[in-house]
């Protein structure tokens, strides 16, 4: 497959066509046979005419597909689709969003570069920064999520990077993405964004100066939790440029399947994301009146810290991601934990494990991006391997507890809720 992807046919849509269109519609032309849906091309190879054609087709002479490693016409309905909803020219699919970030790292950067990324972006990708790519000498560095005086701190002559994720998982914490795209640029540095939070529907950084979005296509994408994916997104000169090249050597391709999977996920993807987020605002604003709640974390509330900012970069949207933490449980203390947590830490985990375990709706699942409901206690799940000096650091009290909101009627959440909220220090 020749790097120039964009010759193979287009859908004729209007050149105007909104993002809702886009959304259902953006993809490659049906083939002979005239599908409405999307067909789903399950195939590792394809078939040329003769050998000549083959060698044309190995030698970029000519334009067509060759190997799923690199595209498939699925696969590509879904980059598409992304790329369009994102606003840039190009996307590449991964199978992961752990693979989207290794591709964009291996994709752009060597030895000796330099990365400014902030602290509160999703565990395994400061694992993958900090760690695996400083075996292969990648220096990094990483800094406050909101004060961008840290990151031009940071700044060294071989920066070559930022990273930021925006709302951060579970504090919701939000970061400038046009101050950090103007100081990555005058540094020389791109910007890359972790849009998985928000998605295209509610925040499209490269509007706002990125350079870079990545997606786990697992959470809103595919909305539903039912498979691993993940994209990359940018102009064309590097995503079918050092992008491509490092996917045919690397080879984290996204599966057709999981491709057709989310290509349908991105149908719903902004009705879902309305709903969802308008429930998610609707339980914060409750989970704020009550007696057991000591603090609401969510960028919809006129309370969390980047309101404003929020509101301006995410469509006047808060997301559909809620953590909140419970006051501590009276009473003898009797919930399992880590010896070293002291009383006061054990009597906010006690609290946080009766709220959980008192709900019959939410499911207890760390992932997110679901229609269902899903609740979870981030100081023993997610960032469980913390030291809890580590994790008070980053702000994660054993009394926090996140929730991803899903499409339940939000009555039956808050009823879900109030079981174990109520039921306290009963
Ligand atoms: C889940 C997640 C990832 C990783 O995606 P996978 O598809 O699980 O590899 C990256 N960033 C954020 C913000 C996530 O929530």
């Amino acid at each position: 497959m020749s790097s120039d992807k964009k010759k193979l046919p287009r859908k004729d849509l209007p050149g105007d066509a909104r993002i809702e269109t886009l959304a259902v519609r953006e993809g490659l032309p049906a083939t002979q046979w005239g599908e409405n849906s999307e067909a789903l091309f399950l195939t590792s190879s394809f078939n040329h005419p003769d050998a000549a054609t083959a060698a044309a087709r190995f030698a970029n002479e000519e334009e067509a597909f060759v190997y799923s490693r690199f595209t498939n016409p699925t696969t590509m309905m879904f980059e598409r689709r992304l790329a369009a909803l994102e606003g840039t020219e190009a996307a590449i699919a991964t199978s992961s969003g752990m693979s989207a970030i290794l591709l964009l790292i291996m994709g752009l950067l060597k030895a000796g570069d330099h990365v400014v990324c902030s602290q509160s972006v999703f565990g395994s990708t400061i694992t993958l920064i900090q760690r695996e790519f400083g075996k292969f000498g990648i220096e990094s560095t990483f800094v406050s999520q909101t004060d961008l005086s840290e990151w031009q701190a940071a700044i060294r002559p071989n920066t070559k990077l930022f990273f930021a994720e925006t709302p951060s998982n579970p504090l919701t914490e939000v970061c400038d993405i046009r101050a950090l795209a103007d100081m990555a640029h005058a540094a020389g540095a791109h910007l890359a964004v972790d849009n998985c939070f928000c998605t295209p529907a509610l925040q499209q950084p490269t509007k706002m100066g990125a350079d870079f979005v990545i997606h786990s296509g697992t959470k809103y994408l595919d909305g539903q939790g039912r498979v691993l994916a993940g994209a990359l997104c940018g102009p064309d000169s590097f995503v079918n440029g050092p992008f491509m090249a490092t996917m045919r050597g690397a080879g984290m391709s996204l599966s057709p399947f999981n491709a057709w999977v989310v290509l349908k996920g991105l149908e719903t993807l902004s009705i879902r994301m309305a709903a969802q987020s308008a429930n998610a605002t609707k339980l914060a604003q409750w989970l704020e009146q009550q007696p057991g709640v000591d603090k609401v974390y969510y960028p919809g509330l006129p309370s969390h810290p980047q309101h404003e900012l929020a509101m301006r970069q995410q469509n006047g949207c808060g997301g559909a991601v809620v953590s909140f933490s419970v006051k501590p449980a009276a009473g003898d203390v009797t919930v399992p934990g880590p010896a070293n947590l002291d009383e006061a830490s054990l009597r906010l985990r006690q609290a946080a494990f009766h709220v959980i375990d008192h709900t019959r709706l939410c499911s207890i699942t760390s992932n997110l991006g679901d229609t269902k409901t899903l609740i979870t206690h981030p100081a023993s799940t997610s960032h469980g391997r913390l030291t809890e000096e580590q994790r008070l650091a980053a702000g994660i009290t054993q009394g926090m507890i996140r929730i991803a909101v899903g499409l339940e009627h939000i009555d039956d959440l808050q009823a879900d809720l109030a079981r174990g909220l109520d039921t306290l220090n009963v």
